[in-house]
This record gives structure tokens, C-alpha cells and sequence, in this order.
């Protein structure tokens, strides 16, 4: 017997965005400011991704590499914006890097954004309702019908039936490359050496004393003292330390809650399947009891904290990603390649979370640089786009660039592009570049 489904409706759409995260909100809001009719599908039942779902934050710097200046704007900086006057984040100015904003660390988290998930929640929403984006959330993208190096329409499903959409062009941001992967488009994992960045399940605590944290990172600016790593190294000796992080990694939010970013999977898992993450999820929240326990036990501000909630998703780091018409690569990074076809300047670090024994190792960048369009257009493809964790890039570059701010920039240019390809009727790689960089710095954006 062969198994049948119905069309329950047949939508249409000049541009989908699949995947409602950072890079698809930024997609979206942008592809319908150009004036495209634009749908955003979401499994999820909120829009944010792994900044929500995932519970992660602070954004990253929006910075140039001297923590100067901000180089992401645009669109970054209208959300941001719209969150600091709604209560719930703090601005990169008043985040210089070794404070409670910034987990303490001392370098590398100058000109961080905190922020509330509940106020990323609304602000997306505003903002999609506000430019007329055409919002399905509880909607899942499971297949695509394709005519040549086109994507024709595809199909989505929710509680109810199974819905056909079509569109001129569609925008891949499900953080997997989930559309590229179905359409037929070439995507890889992994950097040929198979290797992925651990994945980590965020949680929530209050009750932190922050009077005492402040006094103990005043007096202690060595990083064993400063982020108790000799206690978390002899608690993994004797096994009450759960897993291989080596330090004290938490964040004030807006709210008065902390985020904590110490539980992990430390061995490899494939993030695509849904037993291994259910079963690696399951694992996580008994790490995250343990490592209450030890907080509790081990750093005397953190006596009194109390567990406010786990992410419901587990935060993936790296997943499946295109086959770009450029490989946005290491040496791109390190001699600051200023491509023609440029839409965004970054300069976050190179960070890498990798099991090397319990060492993890941060490659730092030194000098800004760019993101070409050319790595978010799939090779074999001619009316799709991807942003944010779907890029093509290598391991390094991915890893620079993975963090949310450069998500933003990366889904407002292809939101940009794809409402221009729709407009025009043509295909995407035809679109003028000069154009698209036209329209980011008459948004506000930066491209040097
Ligand atoms: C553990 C961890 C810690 C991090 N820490 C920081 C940090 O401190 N600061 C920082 O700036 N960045 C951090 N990052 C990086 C950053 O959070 C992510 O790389 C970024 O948010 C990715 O955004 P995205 O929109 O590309 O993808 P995602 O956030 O993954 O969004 C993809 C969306 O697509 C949806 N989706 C997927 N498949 C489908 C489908 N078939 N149908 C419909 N919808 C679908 C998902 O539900 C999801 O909402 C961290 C990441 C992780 C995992």
C-alpha cells in the first residue's frame, strides 16, 4: 500500500523564509519592507530559534575589533533598539566587557547585547505583524517540489493537513539547511573531517548573590581563580562535576535571572535525529541537576540559586550547511578579504567549543572582516537563499560568524535580495549586487 496525503490549501507567496530564528526573522521583516508578500513558517511556537528555544544570549559584539564602533547595524540595531525601549535588553554601551553582562570574562564579550527571550518573543512578533509578514508558526516544513535549479513550491504541515505553497524565491533558515537538503541542492556536515561543535542546553537560575560575585571577580583577575576552575576540575575527578566544561560560564539577564551555559554533550551526536537529540536532551537535564548541586555546593554567591527553567530545545552549535557559490573560509577571515560582493563586516572571534580532552580552544580573529553574498547563495540553485547557521563556510568561519548579530546582517541581505530576484522576475545570482549593498546602508546597514 502506497502511502497518500491530501493538499488541505495551496498559498502563495512572492518569498517564504523557512525557519523563524535570528536569520529568518532579519529575512522576513526585510523581504517585506521591500514590499514582497512575504510568509515566515516556524515549527516552533514562537519565533527566535536558539535565541528563545534555545534560551542563548547575550548577543554577541556588535563591534569592531578594537571595540570601538558598531559595524552591525541595520536591521540588528532596529531590534535592538525596539527591545531597549520595551525593558528588555541592555545596549552594547553600557556592556565594556568583565562584568555580569559579559559572564565576567575579560576579553572577547566587549560590547555585548543582553536580553530577555520573552521580549525577543513580542519584539519579533511586533516587528512581523508591523511590516506585514505573513507569520505561520506550529507549521513545518516536510518537502518541496523542484523543476530543475528551482524550487517550485513546497510543502508544509501542522496539526490539521498539509499545506502547498509557492513562491518566486525561498529563503533557507531553518539552522540546517533543511530546505537546501530537501530541494536537492548540494549541503555538507561537518568539515570533511566529520568534526561538529558540542551542542549545550542552556537553563535559567535566580537567587545569584551578585554583590558577591562582583567582589570575588574584583579580587581575583587570574581566569583559575576568577571562574573557580580548579574546583569544577577536582568536582570532574571525583564525579560530581558532570560534564567537560572547565569554568564558571553565567550571564545576568535584564530580568534578574542568570543564564548558565555549562551543560553539554561532549560526545559527538547527530543533531538531525530526533532519537539521538531526545536521548542527549534527556541526558542534559540530569547533567543540569548535578550541576545546580555543585554551584550550590562548590561557589559560595551561587549558594542560594534555584533552577527558573531549561531551554526546551537543546542549543545545536553547528549543523548542515550549503554548498554556497563561495566558501566563506579561515583565510578569508585572516586577511580581511574585502569581497565585491560584501553585505556584511564582522569581527567576532573564532569560537570554536570542541572536546579536546575537557580543553576547548577560541581562535581569535584580530581584525574585522566581511561576509560575501556569494556564501549564501547555493550553487545548484536558482531561486534560493540561506542565512545565518545554513551558510557555506568552513569550520573557522563558521564559527565566527554562527554568533546572532551576524545572523541578523546575514537575513536582512537575503531578505533584500530575494524581494528584489521576486520583483524583477529574475533569478537570484542575477540580482545586481551593487543594488543589494545599496539598500543595506540605506537601511542603516554597514558594509566598510
Ligand atoms: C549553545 C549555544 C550557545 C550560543 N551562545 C551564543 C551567544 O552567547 N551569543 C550569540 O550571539 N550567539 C550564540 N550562539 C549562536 C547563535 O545563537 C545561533 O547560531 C543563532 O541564533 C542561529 O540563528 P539561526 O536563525 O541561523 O538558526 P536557529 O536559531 O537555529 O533557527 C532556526 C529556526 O528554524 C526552525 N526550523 C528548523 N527546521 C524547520 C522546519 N523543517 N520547518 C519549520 N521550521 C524549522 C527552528 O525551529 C528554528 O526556530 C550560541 C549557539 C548555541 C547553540
Amino acid at each position: 500500500m502506497q502511502a497518500t496525503f491530501e493538499i488541505r490549501n495551496e498559498l502563495y507567496a512572492d518569498v517564504v523564509v523557512c525557519g523563524g530564528g535570528v536569520a529568518g526573522i532579519s529575512a522576513a521583516v526585510s523581504a517585506a519592507k521591500s514590499g514582497a508578500v512575504t510568509l515566515l513558517i516556524e515549527s516552533g511556537g514562537y519565533l527566535g530559534g536558539t535565541a528563545t528555544k534555545g534560551m542563548v544570549g547575550p548577543f554577541m559584539t556588535c563591534l569592531d575589533a578594537k571595540g570601538e564602533n558598531q559595524i552591525i547595524r541595520g536591521f540588528f540595531s532596529e531590534f535592538v533598539n525596539r527591545m531597549i525601549a520595551d525593558g528588555g535588553a541592555v545596549s552594547y554601551n553600557d556592556c565594556p566587557g568583565g562584568d555580569s553582562w559579559s559572564g565576567y570574562r575579560l576579553a572577547g564579550h566587549i560590547g555585548v547585547t543582553p536580553f530577555d527571550t520573552e521580549c525577543l518573543k513580542r519584539t519579533a512578533d511586533r516587528l512581523c505583524v508591523e511590516s506585514g509578514v505573513n507569520l505561520l508558526c506550529h507549521t513545518t516544513l516536510i518537502g518541496c517540489e523542484t523543476d530543475g535549479r528551482r524550487i517550485t513550491a513546497i510543502y508544509t504541515a501542522d496539526g490539521e493537513g498539509i499545506d502547498k505553497i509557492r513562491a518566486k524565491v525561498f529563503i533557507d533558515c531553518t539552522g540546517n539547511a533543511s530546505l537546501a537538503a530537501k530541494a536537492g541542492a548540494a549541503t555538507f556536515r561537518g568539515d570533511g573531517d566529520g568534526f561538529m561543535q558540542t551542542a549545550s542546553m542552556f537553563f535559567i537560575i535566580d537567587g545569584v548573590d551578585r554583590d558577591a560575585l562582583d567582589a570575588h571577580m574584583a579580587e581575583h583577575t587570574e581566569m583559575r581563580e576568577r571562574f573557580y576552575m580548579d574546583a569544577i576540575e577536582a568536582g570532574r575527578a571525583d564525579g560530581r562535576f558532570p560534564c567537560g566544561t572547565m569554568k564558571l560560564r553565567i550571564y545576568e539577564n535584564p530580568n534578574g535571572t542568570w543564564t548558565v551555559n555549562m551543560a553539554q554533550s561532549d560526545d559527538p551526536l547527530n543533531e538531525l535525529s530526533a532519537a539521538d537529540i531526545t536521548t542527549v536532551e534527556i541526558a542534559q537535564r540530569e547533567q543540569i541537576q548535578k550541576l545546580i548541586a555543585f554551584l550550590r555546593e562548590e561557589i559560595p554567591p551561587l549558594r542560594n540559586i534555584r533552577l527558573v527553567a531549561t531551554a526546551s530545545d537543546m542549543g545545536i552549535r553547528e549543523s548542515r550547511r550549503i554548498v554556497g557559490r563561495h566558501l566563506f573560509c579561515l583565510e578569508d577571515i585572516t586577511s580581511a578579504v574585502k569581497f565585491d560582493d560584501r553585505i556584511a563586516v564582522c569581527a567576532n572571534s573564532i569560537d570554536i567549543h570542541q572536546k579536546v580532552g575537557v580543553a576547548y580552544t577560541a581562535y581569535k580573529s584580530g581584525s574585522n572582516y566581511y561576509i560575501p553574498l556569494s556564501c549564501l547563495i547555493p550553487k545548484d540553485m536558482d531561486n534560493l537563499l540561506a542565512a545565518g547557521k545554513c551558510l557555506s563556510a568552513d569550520k573557522y568561519a563558521f564559527a565566527a560568524v554562527r554568533v546572532m548579530p551576524p545572523c541578523f546582517a546575514m537575513g536582512e541581505a537575503v531578505g533584500i535580495t530575494a524581494a528584489m530576484a521576486a520583483a524583477k522576475g529574475v533569478n537570484v545570482p542575477d540580482v545586481p549586487v551593487c543594488s543589494v549593498q545599496e539598500e543595506i546602508v540605506r537601511r542603516g546597514g554597514y558594509i566598510g
